[in-house]
């Protein structure tokens, strides 16, 4: 039942002859000068509607027959991608679906190239709907492509979300282990990557002990998804990217069975490979001059009579053992083997997408991912193409500190510290097995939307992945 991850409802055209309504995207700051150059008949009906271009305000102009002849819409100074969603929401609300069906929208603003990107990704955020198991016909208003924007680029990054969004969606009794290996292998075709999957045989015989103890329980089999793919660039020594995504397809907690609320929403815990997937959509599309590889471990966190059990002592693919104080605590497990793995390879930069701790929720919140590095350069920078592209992210310290919180009595370490501070712990955790030459970047993420935002419906949700994108994109692009 994976047929429709890859839907997208692309509601652009490049041109079009049905009935054109000029949406005109104003800022509170221009718009004292804006107004005056109207006419009479626009500047009544803004002055009624108490329309002053602040964000979020979307207001139909009509003529003299009440009929629309174009929108209003605010929109932050700078540009937020978002603002051009409200605008989308107005028109839905207002207009009935042979109005919406009859029309084109098109942008008029004198804004740059990047902003006009914005307002369509903005615009195609909101055109997204999860309808596989509730019918939804809700007419979408189309948008005409701006001359000055970049079709290919905004289509991308509008695939990759999609793609988030429907995997996260899913249901985990249609989302299993194989269903989401066989995600990866169907993008890895589309984009001509190769891709190799080790089922749960191969992860004992190779060497993947805590991917395979993290997914035993569970009759949907553990595996990992090693997918690698070339852009054809020029460049004589491509940086070789590697992204590591957290795949647990369900998370019952295991034997530390979480409680019901906090069960509700785990078919989400494989977000961390929803990511990884969609920031490797991006790159693929878009062909950055990398070398990419994305390493999956995936595994369903079940209870049954061979689960893992707190007090177990598991070995790694490093050789380190690590003492279970809690089976809920699994997604560092099976992400720290994948990233042993993927350090054996030195690339020239790892980064691990994981839905992963509470921790991270109490200090920052759902929108925003916690995310730390071992290079100072990389927080700065990271930090930076999240602001630009409207994806926060928040910088944490790998304190050293609380490094020793993790030391095990009869084992290396334990899967869990003092509770303090749970996602630096976490993080501290997975440096663990991390090279030291090896430049890294872990980003604790929701993948989710508790409640609906005109763009970001109540559902899967991107966290992070647009900034990582331009981040490697301003790195080695
Ligand atoms: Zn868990």
């Amino acid at each position: 039942m994976t047929e429709h991850i890859f839907n997208f409802p692309a509601p652009f055209a490049k041109s079009s002859k049905k009935t054109v309504i000029p949406v005109y995207f104003i800022s509170a700051s221009d718009f004292p000068k804006w107004i005056k150059k109207q006419n009479k008949s626009l500047i009544a009906q803004a002055y009624q509607a108490n329309f002053i271009g602040q964000a979020k305000q979307a207001l139909s102009i009509v003529d003299a027959k009440a009929a629309p002849i174009k929108i209003l819409a605010g929109i932050k100074d700078p540009a937020y991608y978002l603002d051009s969603a409200s605008v989308v929401q107005h028109i839905q609300n207002s207009y009935g679906k042979d109005f919406i069906n009859d029309h084109v929208f098109e942008i008029i603003s004198d804004h740059e190239e990047d902003i006009l990107n914005k307002i369509c990704l903005g615009w195609g955020m909101a055109a997204y709907k999860f309808d596989v198991y509730k019918k939804n016909d809700k007419a979408f208003p189309t948008l005409l492509w701006p001359a000055k924007a970049l079709p290919k680029e905004v289509t991308a990054k509008l695939e990759a979300v999609s793609l988030l969004r429907n995997l996260v969606n899913t249901p985990a009794a249609d989302l299993g282990t194989d269903e989401l290996a066989d995600v990866a292998k169907d993008l890895a075709k589309k984009h001509k990557a190769k891709v190799k999957i080790f089922d749960d045989g191969d992860l004992k015989k190779k060497n993947f002990p805590m991917i395979y103890a993290v997914g035993k329980a569970s009759p949907r089999r553990p595996q990992l998804v090693d997918l690698k793919w070339k852009s054809n660039t020029k460049k004589s020594k491509p940086a070789k990217v590697t992204i590591v995504g957290k795949g647990v397809v369900y998370d019952t907690g295991g034997l530390n069975l979480k409680p019901g609320q906090y069960m509700r929403d785990m078919k989400k815990d494989m977000g961390g490979a929803a990511h990884a997937l969609a920031v490797a959509h991006m790159i693929m599309a878009l062909n950055l001059p990398i070398e990419l590889r994305v390493l999956l471990p995936i595994a369903e966190n079940a209870v049954a009579g061979n689960s893992y059990r707190p007090g177990d002592i598991l070995n790694s693919r490093k050789g380190i053992t690590v003492e279970i104080c809690d089976t809920d605590a699994e997604g560092r497990l099976i992400v720290a083997d994948a990233l042993t793995y993927a350090c054996e390879e030195k690339p020239d930069l790892l980064v691990d997408f994981c839905t992963l701790t509470g921790a991270a929720r109490v200090a920052v919140g759902y929108d925003i991912p916690a995310f730390f590095s071992n290079d100072d350069d990389i927080l700065d920078d990271l930090r930076h193409s999240s602001v630009i592209v409207d994806d926060p992210v928040w910088p944490f310290p790998l304190w050293d500190g609380y490094d020793s919180n993790l030391n095990g009595s009869i084992s290396d370490i334990k899967n869990e510290g003092t509770g303090r501070a749970g996602h630096i712990e976490a993080a501290l955790f997975l440096q663990r097995f991390i090279d030291k030459k090896t430049d890294w970047i872990h980003l604790d993420c929701y993948a989710w939307q508790n409640s609906d935002i005109p763009g970001r419906p109540q559902g899967g949700a991107d966290t992070g992945a647009r900034a990582i994108f331009d981040f490697i994109r301003k790195r080695y692009g």
